[in-house]
């Protein structure tokens, strides 16, 4: 899918146990606090399957994170997402730019 207005990151930094900061293309720069990105990770297991009919079942796996959560690290996926590798082994979290932009910087 074409997503030529969403900006893309130029530079990415991550604080392990903190912060991820994104620099974008179009100047602006996010930070995003670990423990609310953990939380807010977008993949099935965390957000609940959807049925063949795309009905949305409820979220499968239901954990409390209140052990320090620390990325181990972050790939480009395609130009379109970061993965990022969490320190509990979780690492289908695919944060497309667009969702990361939508996500408030702390
Ligand atoms: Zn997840």
């Amino acid at each position: 899918m074409a997503q030529e207005n969403i900006p893309q990151p130029t530079d990415i930094k991550l604080k392990k146990s903190e912060s991820l900061q994104i620099t974008w293309s179009d100047g602006q720069t996010t930070r995003y606090e670990l423990r609310m990105l953990r939380r807010m990770c977008p993949c099935a297991g965390c957000r609940g399957e959807r049925d063949l009919l795309g009905r949305q079942l409820l979220p499968v796996v239901k954990t409390s994170y209140d052990g320090p959560i620390t990325a181990v690290g972050a790939e480009l996926v395609g130009n379109y997402a970061l993965r990022i590798i969490w320190s509990d082994n979780h690492t289908t979290g695919i944060y497309t730019f667009e969702y990361l932009r939508s996500l408030e910087s702390v």
